[in-house]
């Protein structure tokens, strides 16, 4: 289902003018990142040791659903540590060849960063964790017989990785890093800072009051707020002086069809769906992914962690269930249909 999302996570930009935006959005230090301050206590405490001795960081990996501010994150630290920051994806490095080439790249302290890290393959991994380890590169120099190995020196480097499930992480590699954190959902007063913030920058007026009233809209995610802010404002200009207020907020989430928990009609698609077809009844995830003919992978990254932070849905060991809270939210009438 090709639809586009306002509730989107995913990182892809519409068009170079938004590619700016999201630029100049971005928090460049800890004071400018709002929220995760369990996160940031532990990485400022790490980064002051690591200069302190004179030292790399330890790698760091960082996980949790899409748009919560891992990427975010990762240049922040970098900026704190006065490193080289290199930004990549597991999907880009194809082979070890790729990886061979990015490493040898990169000089002392440098920060590498791998966005989606659990898409890279078995092969790269392989690689990529002996790197980590003790900063050497074993590689293949010829062919057939006469080929032989070379040991490479590398860079004392710090891998940044970021994944949104540690579960497709090889254990290996998982072992790697000296940090493991999970970004959490941020408070709806979080999320009001933040589109305050970007409003700010972004030079539109906006209310307190609007500000809160979109924070409870944007699921807890800072991507999808500033996302939200930016369309609020096109509606702003429109249809008014360019000033959010809270008549223009509501309908324009009235037009976007976003609902007072934050759902778009892509949501409550499946939430109906699921209702209609299992009621009460745990569904499997191949089954849910049919349903709405999205990828299994789209339902565990994008639709799934919200509605299980806000408890429309329930994992149980044979499947998700729709909860009493989604049959309320939806007008539904629950029936028992074993
Ligand atoms: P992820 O890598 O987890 O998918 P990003 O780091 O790309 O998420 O964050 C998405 C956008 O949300 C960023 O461009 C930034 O503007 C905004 N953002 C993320 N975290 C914060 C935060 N803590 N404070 C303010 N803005 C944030």
């Amino acid at each position: 289902m090709a639809i586009e999302r306002i509730v989107d996570t995913s990182n892809h930009d519409e068009d170079t003018e938004e590619q700016i935006i999201e630029i100049s959005l971005r928090p460049q230090s800890f004071a400018e990142y709002v929220g995760q301050e369990r996160l940031k206590t532990n990485l400022k405490l790490a980064i002051d040791a690591a200069k302190k001795r004179d030292e790399p960081l330890d790698h760091i990996l960082l996980y949790g659903p899409p748009g919560l501010g891992k990427t975010t994150m990762a240049t922040v630290i970098a900026r704190e540590m006065g490193s080289n920051i290199r930004v990549t994806a597991g999907p880009a490095i194809e082979r070890a060849a790729d990886l061979a080439s990015i490493l040898t790249s990169l000089t002392d302290g440098d920060i590498l960063f791998i966005d989606e890290i659990h898409r890279l393959s078995r092969t790269v991994e392989e690689v990529l964790y002996a790197a980590m380890e003790d900063y050497k590169l074993d590689i293949m120099i010829g062919k057939g017989p006469g080929a032989r190995s070379v040991r490479l020196d590398l860079p004392k480097f710090t891998v940044i990785g970021a994944t949104t499930r540690t579960g497709a992480l090889a254990a290996p590699l998982r072992d790697r890093f000296g940090h493991l954190y999970r970004l959490e959902f941020y408070e709806p007063e979080e999320i009001s800072r933040i589109i305050t913030r970007a409003a700010s920058i972004l030079g539109t007026g906006i209310d307190a009051p609007s500000a809160a009233l979109l924070s409870t809209r944007a699921r807890l995610t800072p991507r999808i707020a500033n996302r939200l802010l930016k369309r609020v404002r096109d509606y702003a200009d429109v249809n008014g002086d360019g000033i959010i207020d809270t008549a223009i907020t509501s309908k324009a989430l009235v037009l976007l069809e976003i609902d007072e928990l934050g759902l778009d009609a892509g949501d409550r698609n499946l939430l109906v769906r699921m209702i209609d077809m299992y009621g009460t009844n745990p569904v499997g995830l191949t089954t849910l992914a049919a349903l709405t003919g999205d990828e299994a992978s789209t339902i565990e990254d994008f639709y799934e962690p919200y509605l299980l932070q806000v408890g429309l849905l329930e994992r149980t060991p044979r499947g998700r269930r729709a909860t009493p809270r989604a049959f309320t939210h939806l007008n539904k009438t629950p029936i028992e249909n074993e």
